[in-house]
């Protein structure tokens, strides 16, 4: 799962284009936060020299980068 990661995520969807992983994720941060769950939000990884980089997408994963099946 998501283990390698922060914080308390719940991967609800996955995409995957190209070389890059979308997940639709549900966080709980859980130190005193009146707002958790948060999302689920969208995020993007990839690899990048021998890392991986994320990036935040929002509540909406842009359609040009989901093929529907
Ligand atoms: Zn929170």
């Amino acid at each position: 799962m998501a283990d390698e990661l922060p914080g308390d995520r719940e991967v609800l969807e996955v995409h995957t284009t190209g070389s890059t992983t979308y997940r639709l994720e549900r966080v709980s941060c859980g130190k005193n936060c009146k707002g958790c769950p948060h999302g689920p939000y969208w995020y993007g990884y990839w690899r990048e020299g021998g890392k991986t980089r994320s990036k935040y997408i929002g509540k909406n994963l842009p359609t040009t980068q989901v093929k529907k099946v």
